[in-house]
């Protein structure tokens, strides 16, 4: 079966999917993204994503592409299309076509609009729950609004390949007084000594996830105690447990960091029932009834 794209109003196949040369995400990087879970058919936690994407496009002043009922018909219609039940659907938006200039474009050009879906195979997020991943550190070398999700991460791209060439799964941007922001593509937590689950807090130092926001009221029903803090790189070192949040992998134990081992470098109990927890608490919008 051949991959659909949508493209500017158009449902292409996905390998003569392509946008103009003068789209400034291409040139710029002005542009907005989201990516969502399926899940056995399932789009999870679409509301949340939109209300972040919507924040996003107000933050850079952007205009929505089309009206949002349209743009769930065509999010669902994406999946649909590719017939994806397990996998991801990816959403970008861009200040549109224009000549090349550093300044926003005529107010009545037109808002880019691309969406792919792609299955992944829950099997290997089940493995991963139950290996655990290395992480390692790298200073924070990004702009001050990572709380913007914007199309614009060459520093991520570089530090998860620097991870990738240590046998690593994730690098975790650490602050000038060598506090934890998040990782590459998702959020950090630490399970303290006496059960505690860390994670900073959601300001502009780093993305406020949607998975972060889901476990945060996973954690909240199962009754464990929660901090909104940022934490150490040495903290993580020595928690009892290490984890990471992201729409596309959900909770994955981390296991070591820098090559130390968390704890006894297996995963941890609370990292498992809180992911459990997880899939009770997402919404859930059915895309094939
Ligand atoms: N932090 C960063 C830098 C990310 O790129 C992502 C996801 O892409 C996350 C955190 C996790 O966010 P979410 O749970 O919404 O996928």
């Amino acid at each position: 079966m051949s991959r659909i794209a949508y493209v500017n109003g158009c449902y292409v196949p996905h390998n003569q999917a392509a946008v103009h040369i003068e789209d400034r995400g291409y040139q710029f990087a002005d542009g907005v993204y989201e990516v969502c879970e399926i899940a056995d058919g399932y789009i999870i936690d679409m509301t949340r994503h939109l209300e972040r994407l919507n924040r996003s496009l107000s933050e850079l002043q952007m205009a929505w592409p089309v009206n949002k009922e349209a743009f769930v018909h065509i999010v669902k219609e994406v999946v649909v299309r590719n017939r994806v039940r397990n996998g991801l659907v990816y959403i970008q938006v861009t200040r549109g076509v224009a000549k090349r200039d550093h300044v926003f474009p005529e107010p009545a050009t037109k808002s880019a609009l691309v969406i792919t879906a792609r299955r992944s195979d829950p099997a290997i997020a089940e493995m991963k729950l139950k290996t655990g991943v290395g992480v390692i550190t790298v200073p924070e070398n990004r702009w001050d609004r990572v709380d913007i999700k914007t199309v614009g991460l060459l520093p991520n791209v570089m530090a998860k390949q620097k991870a990738k060439e240590q046998g690593a799964a994730e690098a975790w941007f650490v602050d000038a007084d060598g506090m934890v922001k998040e990782g590459g593509s998702t959020n950090a937590w630490i399970v303290t000594q006496d059960g505690t689950l860390v994670t900073r807090p959601a300001d502009h130092g780093i993305l406020r996830g949607i998975t972060r926001a889901t476990a945060i009221d996973a954690a909240s029903t199962l009754g464990l105690k929660f901090e909104e803090r940022p934490f150490s790189v040495e903290e993580a070192k020595n928690a009892r447990e290490a984890f990471i949040t992201a729409a596309t992998t959900i909770l994955i134990p981390v296991i070591s960091i820098d090559g130390d081992s968390v704890a006894n470098g297996h995963p941890g109990s609370i990292t498992e029932q809180l992911r459990s927890q997880f899939r009770l608490e997402v919404e859930k919008i059915s895309v094939y009834r």
